[in-house]
């Protein structure tokens, strides 16, 4: 990973080799962290992190549901974000906000532990413009398990286990079903279908409700004058799809042109789609600028 000079971590910026934690801290032996994944973006005037409010409010939603309480405002974090956009030099790149508990025992619970928060800027890796994918053998976590709507580090689990298994049968992705056999996600996207000019995704239930998903749900209605139909949907009736693609802050929205041994065209919807995302996160289209910071 490139050693970029500034790490914002507990209220200071602090470099690359000062960034660290004990091998006690509680997150590392529980998975009990919170994260997030933004972009930001070249524009014509400089820099711009996209739907950064959003996501700190996701992080902060997260937070919550492990009981983390973040010792800073969104406000104080907000400005940490745009000073380390700054710092890095980078035109565009990824940002990824972090919380967890820290050390004080080997206990499960963790009542009293200190929290740790920090902010760790990055180059963005490019990604392949179109995926072939396939079933996973695992389920999404059970809605009940935990707080699926949370960005939790453990959930991840699930996720890492699926992508080795698709990784192993030669696929880049996967699409995971629900406990009662409905299509929920992706490992780290979410997923829509296209048939006959009608746009649909699976409901939030068993899924993290993704801001990449809000926006395009958001950008059909005020662009293409449609709306997504959220809903149930079975894997027989994603596989009978013209097109498929998945949402997400790494993959933006990216066409799936195998879902085992079905194939997608990838055809003028998710163009479009595509397109109109892509103009929105690079501060082209002037009606979407309170989206970015
Ligand atoms: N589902 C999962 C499991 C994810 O990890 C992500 C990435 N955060 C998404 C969906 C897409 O969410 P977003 O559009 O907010 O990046």
């Amino acid at each position: 990973m490139e050693r970029l000079k500034n790490i914002w971590l507990d209220g200071k910026f602090v470099p690359w080799n000062q960034a660290t934690t004990h091998i006690l801290t509680h997150g590392l032996h529980y998975g009990s962290s919170v994260f997030e994944g933004i972009r930001f973006y070249k524009t014509s005037n400089g820099p711009k992190i996209f739907r950064l409010n959003e996501h700190l409010k996701r992080f902060f939603y997260s937070a919550r549901s492990l009981g983390l309480k973040i010792p800073y405002t969104q406000k104080t974090l907000t400005a940490a974000c745009k000073k380390l956009v700054t710092k890095s030099g980078m035109k565009d790149g990824y940002l990824r906000p972090l919380a967890f508990y820290g050390v004080k025992n080997l206990s499960i619970l963790p009542i009293g532990f200190p929290i740790r928060v920090a902010l760790i800027p990055s180059l963005w890796p490019a990604k392949k413009n179109v995926l072939n994918i396939c079933l996973s053998p695992y389920i999404r976590i059970h809605p009940q398990s935990t707080d699926v709507h949370a960005k939790i580090g453990g959930h991840y689990v699930n996720s890492i286990v699926a992508l080795m298994d698709a990784r192993k049968r030669g696929f880049d992705e996967v699409i995971f079903l629900d406990d009662r056999g409905y299509v929920a996600e992706g490992a780290v996207a979410n997923v829509f279908m296209v048939k006959n000019g009608t746009i649909r995704t699976p409901k939030v239930r068993s899924i993290l409700p993704g801001i990449t998903r809000r926006t395009i749900i958001e950008l059909v209605r005020r662009e293409f004058k449609k709306r997504v139909i959220e809903k149930d949907i079975l894997l027989s009736e994603l596989l009978t799809a013209d097109e498929v693609f998945f949402t997400g802050t790494a993959y933006e929205v990216t066409p799936i042109a195998r879902i085992g041994t079905k194939r997608f065209a990838i055809s003028s919807m998710t163009k479009r789609i595509r397109d109109s995302y892509t103009d929105v996160a690079r501060g082209k289209l002037a009606r979407y600028r309170s989206w970015l910071v």
